[in-house]
């Protein structure tokens, strides 16, 4: 036994939600757990670290929002969190709107100043485009819920940056991730509870884990010695990449990366809000955050601020979004049966599940698997 040196009963790649929760619950259920990392910390895409006192979210700007109670009180054991409400502002060539769509961008764009004024500007949109039956792609989608007008300067070139494709090739779904509303109100979800953690998501994962039943190796990629830790291990809990864990038998699966950019600055407020989008097609970022305004943390003075730059995706860099079109979903159905066909491994989170997971569903995902794995022991 050269790596289930403690009798574990689980080992899980991964430290991330998925592989995090289910960690804490099984070491509650008297299991031994070890969780190997291929990054130098835990907590996934989810880790935050402080700078001049302000929480840098290192992966992207995670703004935790849910409906279902039982996911908010779960997370909310391990952390206070801030009444944070994301309010979006994008920038189209220095023009402002607000996002998500909502009255007060029917305002900016059309002038229009009532929700009857605002449907029918939408309306006469969709006509001339002759835009009917159900939206096959996600500019149809796109047309189809808020016109032409906006989802030139809102959606078109974001959305080609992003995912690196017309969107004329990408799934309707992703573009109703947005809400549509006829109120003015900038909320950029529509889910009961939101917030962000006070002292930052590491904090919360530091006691998911403190366990002295849970070991945890950082640095440590599973696919160093895949064969030797399938074969020394009775359950593995994967939450990689599922078509790396076939050694990309069928073909790879589409992903898109990203990288960021991370300056501080001597200035106390540069841009007044956590998140501008830019959303024209010429400015290669997607976003920039300035993080000391998602909690009024941090030294006066100072700021810290993340650009997000999307790119594709290739082997040696992080696949951070799985492209959910019909080519690749055929091609994760044939990798999902093959993961079934193997009795001691479970794949899970984004990656495993090829999913694109917000936290709240990653976390039920994850419950929802300690249910089903420890129903005989009556938990
Ligand atoms: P991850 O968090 O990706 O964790 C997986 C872990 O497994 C990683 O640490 C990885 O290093 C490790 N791993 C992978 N392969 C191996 C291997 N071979 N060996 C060892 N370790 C391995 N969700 C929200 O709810 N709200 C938001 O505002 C939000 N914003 C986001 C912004 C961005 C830019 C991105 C990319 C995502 C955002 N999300 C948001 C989604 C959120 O990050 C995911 O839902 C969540 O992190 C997925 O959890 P996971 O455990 O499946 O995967
Ligand atoms: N989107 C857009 N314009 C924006 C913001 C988002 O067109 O200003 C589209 C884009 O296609 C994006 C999708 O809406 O991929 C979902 O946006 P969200 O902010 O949920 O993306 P995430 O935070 O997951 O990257």
């Amino acid at each position: 036994m050269k790596y289930n040196t403690r009798n574990y009963d689980y080992l899980i790649v991964g430290a991330g939600p998925f592989g995090s929760v289910f960690a804490h619950e099984a070491a509650k259920r008297g299991k031994r757990i070890l969780i190997l990392e291929k990054r130098a910390h835990i907590g996934g895409n989810m880790h935050t670290h402080k700078e001049h006192g302000i929480n840098v979210h290192d992966y992207g700007a995670h703004i935790f929002h849910t409906n279902n109670q039982e996911i908010w009180n779960y997370i909310n054991q391990f952390s206070e969190f801030n009444g944070y409400i994301n309010q979006v502002v994008a920038n189209y060539q220095g023009e402002l709107y607000n996002l998500p769509f909502n009255m007060n961008t029917f305002y900016q764009i059309w002038g229009v100043k009532t929700p009857t004024e605002a449907a029918q500007k939408i309306e006469e949109q969709k006509k001339q485009v002759g835009s009917k039956g159900a939206p096959q792609n996600l500019e149809e989608q796109a047309i189809h819920l808020i016109g032409t007008d906006i989802y030139q300067k809102l959606i078109k070139g974001y959305t080609e940056k992003q995912w690196g494709r017309a969107a004329t090739e990408l799934p309707p779904f992703i573009i109703r991730r947005l809400p549509v509303r006829f109120t003015y109100d900038n909320n950029y979800f529509n889910h009961r509870y939101q917030g962000i953690p006070v002292d930052g998501y590491t904090k919360i994962f530091e006691k998911m884990l403190a366990s002295e039943k849970i070991d945890i190796q950082l640095d440590t990629d599973f696919f160093a010695d895949q064969t030797g830790y399938l074969t020394e291990f009775p359950r593995i809990i994967y939450t990689g990449m599922i078509d790396r864990f076939f050694d990309y038998k069928y073909g790879e699966l589409e992903y898109r990366s990203l990288r960021f950019e991370t300056q501080i600055v001597d200035v106390d407020n540069v841009q007044g809000n956590a998140v501008i989008n830019y959303t024209d097609s010429e400015t290669p970022y997607t976003r920039i955050m300035e993080w000391k305004h998602f909690d009024q943390q941090g030294e006066s003075g100072k700021s810290v601020l993340t650009t997000e730059y999307p790119q594709a995706w290739d082997r040696k860099k992080e696949a951070y979004y799985p492209v959910n079109d019909a080519r690749n979903m055929t091609l994760f159905k044939r990798y999902r049966k093959a993961a079934n066909q193997l009795e001691k491994v479970i794949f899970g989170g984004r990656l495993g599940n090829y999913q694109y997971y917000d936290m709240d569903q990653v976390i039920h995902a994850a419950l929802q698997l300690v249910k089903k794995e420890f129903a005989c022991e009556g938990y």
